[in-house]
């Protein structure tokens, strides 16, 4: 199998950091400066027979009264034109927090027919790790996600499953 997976999601939930993760080397540029990355970075993850080509798809989050600027624009086709092709979308959030921003990224996904699974990320920094599971099932009915998946790009928890349920679609 060969196929594309687009990471998608609000500055600064941490998809430079998975992107690294996953290909194990730095790719693509993270920061606590959101925004940093405005061109799609790609890497290829070979795993055994299958291969995955995964794009960090930067500019999904802006909002429909700020799509007239110039560089929104750009980097809002540029990311819808990323979509269109792709086997699988990974959406990613930052832990148990929803904002107008996730919102809009997700409204862009309405008309994805790929499997979207959502990653919340950065499950290291809850205090509570009990606020998870209500959290998912919120979370989880705002769209017929094909998996949930918490983790930690930066610590690398769970990763791995992560990168199966994205394998198993392509
Ligand atoms: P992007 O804008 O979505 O590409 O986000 P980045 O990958 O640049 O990450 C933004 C910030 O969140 C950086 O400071 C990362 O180190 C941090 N970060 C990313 N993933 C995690 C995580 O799993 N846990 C914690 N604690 N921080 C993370
Ligand atoms: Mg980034």
């Amino acid at each position: 199998t060969c196929g594309f997976a687009a990471i998608v999601g609000r500055p600064n939930v941490g998809k430079s950091t998975l992107m690294n993760r996953i290909l194990g080397q730095k790719v693509s540029i993270t920061s606590r400066r959101p925004q940093t990355t405005r061109h799609q970075v790609m890497g290829i993850k070979t795993e055994g027979q299958a291969q995955c080509i995964y794009v960090d798809t930067p500019g999904m989050h802006i909002m429909s009264r700020d799509r007239n600027k110039a560089i929104n624009r750009f980097m809002n086709q540029a990311a819808g034109r990323a979509l269109r092709d792709v086997d699988c979308v990974v959406f990613i959030i930052d832990r148990t927090r929803w904002s107008d921003e996730d919102q809009a990224v997700l409204e862009r996904l309405e008309n994805v027919t790929a499997p979207v699974i959502l990653a919340v990320n950065k499950v290291d920094r809850l205090q509570d790790k009990g606020e998870l599971l209500p959290w998912l099932e919120s979370v989880g009915a705002r769209r017929d996600f094909a998996a949930i998946v918490p983790i930690s790009a930066k610590h690398g928890t769970n990763v791995e499953a992560l990168e199966g349920e994205v394998m198993s679609r392509l």
